[in-house]
Parts: C-alpha cells; sequence; structure tokens
C-alpha cells in the first residue's frame, strides 16, 4: 500500500483558492498517518481494492434496476408505485455513499480507470461527477465548516448553518422548516445547480473552472441519459403526472436521505465551524462528528460515512476499514488533545443537528 494513502491534505491543486491557511502540523498528523499505517498493514487487507466494495456495488446496482424496472414496468396501481419509488431514491442515495463518492476520492480502487468509472455513477444519476470533483473534494474536504468556502454549508439565505452567515428572521423557524427542504436538494442539483454552477462559472461566490471535452460530454452526456431515464422512457408508457409525480418522490426519498447523513456529520453544536483552521490534521477531527460507530447496517448503508472524522483525516482510503480504524484515530486524538465526538446513536445525531439548527436560527 502506497504512504500517499496515508498523506493529507488531499493532493488537489488548492493554491489558487483565496482561502485561510492551515498552520504546520505539530506531530498529531505524523503519529496519526504512522499509526494508521501500521493498522492497516496489520488488517492484511489492501488500503483499496476491496473484494467487499465490489459485491456491494454489485448489490446496489441490482437493487437500483430492480426498483427502476418494476417501478417502470410492471407497477399498476399507486399502492405498488409507492414502496417501490422509496426503494428506488434509497438506492440511489446509497450507490452516492458507497460507489460515486468513494470513486471520486480515488479510495474504491487502486486503479485510476476504475475510480473514474465509479465517480461517474453520478452523471447517471443526474448530478455531475465534474461539479461534485470540485464542490466535494476540494471545497468541502479542504476547508470543512468554513463560511463561503465550504459550499456544503451555503444555502444561500435559506438557512443558517453556520454563525458566522449572517441571521434573518425566518431562521427562527429553520430547526423544522429545512426537513421538507431537504427533499429538494437532489431535484435542485439535477435540475438546476449543475447547470448554473458551469453556465455562471461559479460556485459558493468563487470562480469555478468549467467543463471542457471529454468532462464537457460526460456532464452533457450524463443529464441527456438521466433525463431520459427519468422522464422520456417512463413518459411512453405513464401520464405525465404520475412520471412527475414518481420522479419528486423519488427525488425526495433521495434527497432527504443524502442530506440528512451529511448533515448529521457536520452540522450539529460539537462540530468547530468558521474561518480558524489551527492545523490541517486537528481541523479534520473537530469539524467532523461520529454517529452511530457500533451500527453494522447503517454503517454499511452510508459507506463508512457516519464515521466523517476517519472520512476527513484519509479520504483515500476505503470506507470498509473505518470502523476499526476509529479507535486507533480516537486514542491518538485524546493523547494530543484534539476534541473527538462520536453520538452514541443516529437518534441522537438527528436530535444534535435539530438544536444546532434551533440554536443558530435564534440566537447569534
Ligand atoms: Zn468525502
Amino acid at each position: 500500500m502506497g504512504s500517499q494513502l496515508v498523506e493529507g491534505p488531499i493532493a488537489t491543486a488548492v493554491d489558487e483558492i483565496d482561502a485561510p491557511r492551515y498552520g504546520k502540523d505539530e506531530g498529531f498528523h505524523q503519529e496519526l498517518r504512522a499509526r494508521v499505517r501500521e493498522f492497516l498493514e496489520s488488517s492484511g487487507l489492501p488500503a483499496r481494492g476491496l473484494a467487499a466494495m465490489y459485491v456491494k456495488t454489485a448489490v446496489l446496482f441490482l437493487w437500483l434496476a430492480a426498483s427502476y424496472v418494476l417501478l417502470v414496468f410492471a407497477a399498476e396501481t399507486a399502492w405498488q408505485a409507492l414502496p417501490l419509488a422509496v426503494s428506488l431514491g434509497l438506492a440511489i442515495a446509497g450507490i452516492g455513499f458507497n460507489v460515486q463518492h468513494d470513486g471520486s476520492h480515488g479510495s474504491y480502487s487502486t486503479r485510476p480507470g476504475v475510480n473514474r468509472l465509479m465517480a461517474r455513477t453520478l452523471d447517471l444519476l443526474g448530478g455531475s461527477s465534474f461539479v461534485w470533483q470540485r464542490k466535494h473534494n476540494v471545497l468541502h474536504h479542504t476547508w470543512p465548516n468554513v463560511e463561503g468556502v465550504d459550499d456544503d454549508i451555503d444555502t444561500g439565505s435559506l438557512a443558517r448553518l453556520s454563525p458566522g452567515q449572517p441571521r434573518r428572521f425566518y431562521h427562527r423557524l429553520q430547526h423544522l422548516y429545512m426537513w421538507p427542504l431537504y427533499c429538494f436538494l437532489a431535484v435542485k442539483w439535477q435540475l438546476f445547480d449543475d447547470f448554473a454552477t458551469v453556465v455562471r462559472g461559479r460556485m459558493s461566490g468563487r470562480p469555478f473552472p468549467r467543463p471542457r471535452g471529454v468532462e464537457l460530454v460526460v456532464f452533457l452526456g450524463g443529464k441527456l441519459v438521466f433525463f431520459g431515464l427519468a422522464f422520456g422512457l417512463p413518459l411512453l408508457l405513464h401520464p405525465a403526472w404520475t412520471v412527475v409525480g414518481v420522479y419528486l418522490l423519488v427525488s425526495a426519498v433521495a434527497g432527504l436521505t443524502l442530506s440528512v447523513v451529511f448533515q448529521l456529520a457536520h452540522c450539529v453544536p460539537e462540530a468547530e465551524t468558521g474561518p480558524k483552521l489551527g492545523t490541517w490534521a486537528a481541523r479534520q477531527v473537530q469539524s467532523s462528528v461520529d454517529f452511530a460507530r457500533d451500527s453494522r447496517l447503517l454503517n454499511w448503508y452510508v459507506g463508512g460515512l457516519n464515521l466523517q472524522i476517519e472520512h476527513h483525516l484519509f479520504p483515500q482510503i476505503s470506507h470498509p476499514h473505518y470502523a476499526a480504524m476509529a479507535k486507533v484515530v480516537e486514542a491518538t486524538s485524546r493523547e494530543f488533545g484534539v476534541r473527538y465526538t462520536a453520538h452514541p446513536t443516529f437518534g441522537a445525531a438527528l436530535a444534535a443537528h435539530y438544536r444546532q439548527l434551533r440554536t443558530l436560527g435564534r440566537s447569534d
């Protein structure tokens, strides 16, 4: 296993971005890297390219294909369509968590071509792997919870997700109205955000380099295939209102699932926010919060995103390693006085996110 797997920050050209800079490592990151390298060696498994990931990918794609085929070609009543639409939405989010996210970080396989292919499953699902690379790998991972840089906490003025953002009168109710709005996340990406980002050439108020050549073909081709699958083909067999209704339901399930899993990791009272960065590794630990670390089912479905501390520190390591790695990371963090937080259950993390939304909406 290459030592680059336990290096950080992620190897992306971030120098041209005008954003706060990190202080020099004071030993914490170096020690973490050494211990995680040792952990990987003792596990006897490769850091990426795990057989379990190929099995998981096959299961998720079968789930997706079965839900879609039954929904479009077999469902005849609303009571048959409803559970199938929910199932399709969950399969879409599952592929995002497990396959696309890992591929885009290069942690899926040792072969760059396989990682690229997996990253591009997002284009099939209506998003854009090109836009995602900048939004997630560069802006979010390098500057988590930094207002004006991390695009994940930028909702326009819909919500106040960080204390550095201005508070508006309606934010008093954001702990109630954000949940239904999370349902529109996928629709917003699929129909508006990706196009707006590419046309404007801006993201989070900063210049966004537009896709060219192959990337532009993938961007446009992906949207075309997605619209064909979501609307074109179903419209040949079903009335328009049914097709639109089912599309909205599938996207709502996927959007809510994706939003909630992202928010529980970074938008809770324990997660560090703001532009004061300190060192890179300490920031990754303190701006992320793990949850339900002992739930094997949740861990399987969300692709290790309930272990965001480990993911932020080592995004190039395949996620099935995270649960065992967490013990090493937690112990090292405590030794170095770096705050490491984990909510015991999914419910506890949900309650923490609710509290954070309410606090940020009501006090400065
Ligand atoms: Zn990530």
